[in-house]
């Protein structure tokens, strides 16, 4: 049960309830002038809320502007220079506004604020790239995911048009001010499936000049031996969002993707890239996800999707469903915290029996999603022997991680120098 007390004692269960149920700003509260990050409506919808940071560094985004954040149990304090969230005007937990850095503030040199390249999602860096995916311009009638707002966001937040130098000086700004170790490709849907031909040549320079972590979250490509190649030139993370495991509600959710690709398509593409393990270099970790979203299909549904993921070897991303303002479900109400609980205990339990490395990647925090490691305190169930080989993973990983990248920026600068 929730009350108080267990969301008092457990960080995770606030940050899922939070995602439920939002939050409402007191009038102590002076987010920006604190140094926090201003409320941006981004990356297909998820993030538009409130970049914070729970105890025991869970780093979240919690939803502010939405109808259903405005009756929320939940308050917003600032005290002394302290932020409070309180339930129903009890003290719950403190927080720390995650920290807006000075490049937040400044301009590519082609005059662009670079927030509207990239934007801080926790403490990773994503990129929306190229233009509005094609479904919100379809004729003769729209095929948009009825969540999604990015067809809304596009020349609000994001530039429509991106040059790799304009990604890359955004790039070099966060790497040095927040300390990135990861960047995160995203694109919607293009005719003639020319996404990963257009994230090809940023990829190719972040990893030749920066060594950093690199992720591409596209529709699944036609031919899949592009992801042997994507593999082969150093890409860590495919991510395929088919949002719901239900075919109806899938047909009905995002008649784009029903149409164009088919469910079962992006199914192969999930299959086929947990697969390439084992294939690229040695020194890339490599990592397939299937994304989707809870709370737009009854929580069995997510579990048996959770399920499905898991048993080809691939790590599933569970969003909540959040009806973002100006978007088709606008009006429908965000899931309970009640039926979520399953759901993310599943996805840290699955992840567990499976073996996957979860948590293993060096300073990443996430704030649009639980993490399934983040989970493990939704579970009674202990993995011991596993998660002292994940532990040893995460450890030796992170100081392998630090000394290329240390190699590549020095190779790199020896270079720009000779
Ligand atoms: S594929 Fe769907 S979720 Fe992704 S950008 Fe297009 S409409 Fe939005």
């Amino acid at each position: 049960m929730i009350n108080l007390e267990s969301l008092r004692s457990n960080p995770a269960l606030l940050k899922l309830d939070l995602y439920c149920k939002g939050i409402r700003m007191d009038d102590s509260c002076f987010i920006e002038e604190d140094g926090g990050r201003k409320i941006m409506r981004t990356r297909a919808g998820l993030g538009s809320g409130l970049e914070a940071i729970l105890p025991g560094e869970l780093w979240t985004n919690i939803p502010v502007s939405e109808p259903f954040a405005q009756s929320s149990p939940f308050t917003l304090h600032r005290e002394k220079g302290k932020y409070m969230v309180r339930l129903e005007g009890a003290d719950v937990m403190p927080v720390k506004l995650s920290p807006r850095p000075h490049w937040y503030d400044e301009a590519t040199a082609t005059g662009k604020p670079m927030t509207r390249i990239g934007t801080l999602q926790g403490t990773y860096l994503g990129v929306y790239q190229a233009k509005v995916c094609e479904y919100w311009t379809q004729k003769p009638m729209k095929t948009n995911c009825k969540f999604c707002s990015v067809g809304l966001n596009l020349g609000v937040d994001d530039a429509d048009d991106k040059s790799v130098e304009e990604v890359m000086e955004v790039i070099r700004a966060a790497r040095r001010e927040s300390g990135i170790t990861y960047v995160d490709f995203n694109t919607g849907h293009y005719t003639g499936d020319t996404y990963l031909d257009i994230l090809e040549p940023y990829i190719l320079r972040i990893k030749k000049e920066l060594g950093l972590l690199v992720g591409v979250q596209t529709p699944p490509h036609r031919d899949l031996k592009r992801y042997d190649h994507l593999r082969e030139i150093g890409v860590n993370r495919v991510s395929f969002c088919f949002e719901i495991f239900d075919r109806k509600i899938f047909e009905e959710i995002c008649p784009g993707k029903h149409t164009e690709y088919g469910l079962d398509y992006y199914l192969e593409a999930i299959r086929y890239c947990a697969t390439l393990g084992s294939k690229g270099p040695a020194d890339e970790p490599w990592l397939a996800n299937g994304e989707i979203i809870a709370g737009l299909e009854p929580a069995e549904s997510s579990i048996a999707a959770i399920d499905w993921i898991t048993s080809v070897g691939a790590v599933p991303t569970v969003c909540v469903f959040r009806p973002l303002v100006g978007t088709d479900l606008e009006d429908a109400a965000p899931p309970e915290t009640e039926e979520m609980i399953p759901v993310f205990r599943r996805l840290y339990e699955a992840c567990m029996e499976r073996g996957l490395p979860i948590g293993v990647a060096p300073g990443i925090h996430v704030s649009l999603v639980m993490l399934p490691d983040e989970c493990r305190a939704l579970s009674d169930k202990r993995y011991l022997w596993q998660s002292a080989k994940l532990g040893v993973m995460k450890r030796v990983f992170g100081r392998q991680y630090e000394r290329k990248l240390r190699r590549v920026e020095e190779q790199h600068a020896a270079a720009g120098a000779a």
